[in-house]
Formats: structure tokens, sequence, C-alpha cells
């Protein structure tokens, strides 16, 4: 079916990688809970082209599959004969930094409830666990003017993650991006863990903060746990598998 599939789209190998890897990509988050209804994107860049595919408007992240992702350019036009629409309005930040970031090749927004309480609280992500010290000094605020639809407002995203992986929009959510997707899915499993754990110690007592000392050292040794294949690579791998033995619909 695969084949067949793959033969309709007359789309190159490196394309339908990108694709079975994306549809893995949101089955993924969606199992793990991070998804939003019909609402909210991860896009990926096709391999070797201006291209990206995004997820078809009007289904949920768990019925997402290889072949029903939008291929399209980078203002949101489509290349494939899709008969799903595209959500050109939440498309416009995720190409603002498409078009910006030439290394942020893919990119999730979400607003899960935790990600969303810490980009809402005035203190944002605080040095107070294992997940968070790794995004100290290494995250981006970009304060809230409303639903971002409009490009004028695109200047100031990119200003604001500046040489960051990670943009808090405030009161609003996270945009994780890297230079893989597996990299990306680790980035914001960590980002989410840190927040849910922050919310978490919150409510318990007072917050302990780490000192920079510490997170100095916390952060060069992380460097030191990547498995072979790049960050995220085995985590994203994993997932995977543990995918295959629920449901293999997202392959076709
Ligand atoms: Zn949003």
């Amino acid at each position: 079916m695969a084949t067949q599939l793959k033969r309709d789209l007359r789309c190159s190998e490196a394309e339908w990688m990108a694709r079975q890897d994306l549809a893995a990509c949101y089955r993924i988050f969606d199992r793990l809970g991070w998804s939003e209804s019909i609402y909210n994107h991860i896009t990926l860049r096709v391999p070797g082209e201006e291209a990206f595919l995004i997820n078809p408007f009007g289904l949920l992240w768990s019925e997402v599959t290889a072949s029903n992702l939008v291929k399209i350019d980078p203002e949101g036009n489509k290349l494939c004969g899709s008969p799903y629409p595209v959500n050109l309005a939440g498309f416009t930040q995720h190409s603002v930094f498409h078009k910006n970031l030439p290394w942020a090749h893919a990119i999730v927004h979400t607003h899960t409830p935790d990600t969303m309480a810490v980009c809402s609280s005035e203190e944002g992500l605080t040095p107070t666990n294992f997940y968070s010290c790794f995004f100290e000094g290494a995250i981006g605020y970009h304060d809230f003017e409303g639903i971002t639809v409009r490009p004028e407002e695109g200047e100031r995203l990119v200003r604001n993650i500046g040489n960051n992986r990670v943009l808090m929009l405030r009161n609003h959510g996270p945009v994780v991006m890297a230079e893989t997707l597996p990299a990306m899915f680790l980035y914001y499993y960590m980002l989410q863990r840190a927040c849910e754990i922050q919310i978490k110690t919150n409510a318990a007592g007072t917050p302990i903060e780490i000192s920079e000392e510490v997170i100095a050292v916390h952060q060069r040794d992380r460097d030191q746990v990547v498995l072979p294949g790049g960050f995220g690579k085995a985590d994203f791998d994993a997932w995977v598998r543990k995918l295959d033995t629920l449901d293999r619909g997202w392959r076709d």
C-alpha cells in the first residue's frame, strides 16, 4: 500500500521518509497527550527542497498519516493535490522561523496546559529542576500580541528567539525548533517535563533555586550521554517502536 501511495503522490524517497517521520511524530505527540484537537502544528522541511510538510487542517493528530500530510511552499501554498486545507493562520509563525532560520528544519508549537501555564507566569521557566536547567540561558520570550497571524509580528518573533531553539510565547505557548525532527522531539520532551515539574513544585512548596555553577556542569555533562545517531534519535526511534505495537496506520 505504501508503494502505491508513494507513487500517487509522485514523491521522492527522501520526501516519503520525511512524511513517515513526521506522521510518526504527530502520533507520538498525541499519545503523550500533547496534541490540541485539530489545531497546532509540527512542520518539517522536505530534504533538499524549499517545501514543508504540515498536518491536514480538520484532522486530529491521531488521524495524521504519511500520505495525508500536506506539502506546502514557504508561503503555505499547496504543492500537492491534497484534498485537505491548510491552516494558513497557524502556519504564519512556523513560516517566519523556517524562512529566517535556515537550520530550523523541524518546528512544533503546542498549547499543553503546563507549558501554557509557565508561558503565562511572570517568572517563566525557572532553574529549579533537572530538566529546566538544560534551558537556562537558552530560551527566548515573546510578549503576547494576540493570535500570531499577522506577518509584521515576524521580525519580533525572530529577534526574540535569538540564538535559541525555544521561544516561549507569553500568555500563549512554546515554539520549539531544531535541525532534525528527533532533536526537536527531545528538546520538546524535556521542555514539557520541565514545565510539568515546575507547576508541581510550585504547588508542593518553595522551589529550590539551582546555582549557576551546578547549571553549567549539568549542561556540559548532558552532551556526554547522547547515543549514536545524533541528539534525540534513539529516543525518537524508541517511541516509533512503541507506536508500531499500538497502530501502524500512520505509515500509509
Ligand atoms: Zn498557539
